[in-house]
């Protein structure tokens, strides 16, 4: 893990001057719940991707295809605007 900086140390108003930085934030630590993806409920709207605030649902040719653990930090946004009738995303206890 990278070693924190002080307060000292950062820019003014704490800017991230280095957009790539956040790649090395892997948030997915902080989680304590967990989506759980059912691919094979899943009808691919990307109502998940559109709303992760955290970049966390994976996509290829314009569709789903996971989530992805190391960002997510388990906030259930997903879950809750995956379609009612489909329910493809559940959020389970996360187990350490
Ligand atoms: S729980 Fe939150 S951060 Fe994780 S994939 Fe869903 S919307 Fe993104
Ligand atoms: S919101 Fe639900 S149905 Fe839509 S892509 Fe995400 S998991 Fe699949």
């Amino acid at each position: 893990m990278a070693k924190l900086k002080s307060w000292k140390e950062l820019p003014c108003g704490a800017i991230i001057d280095d957009p790539k930085a956040v790649l090395d934030n892997k948030t997915g630590a902080w989680r304590s719940q967990r989506p759980c993806w059912s691919a094979e409920k899943c009808i691919h709207c990307l109502n998940c991707w559109i709303f992760c605030p955290d970049a966390a649902i994976m996509v290829k040719d314009g569709k789903m295809t996971g989530i992805n653990y190391d960002y997510c930090k388990g906030c259930g946004i997903c879950a809750n605007v995956c379609p009612t009738k489909v329910q493809a995303i559940t959020m389970e206890e996360e187990r350490k």
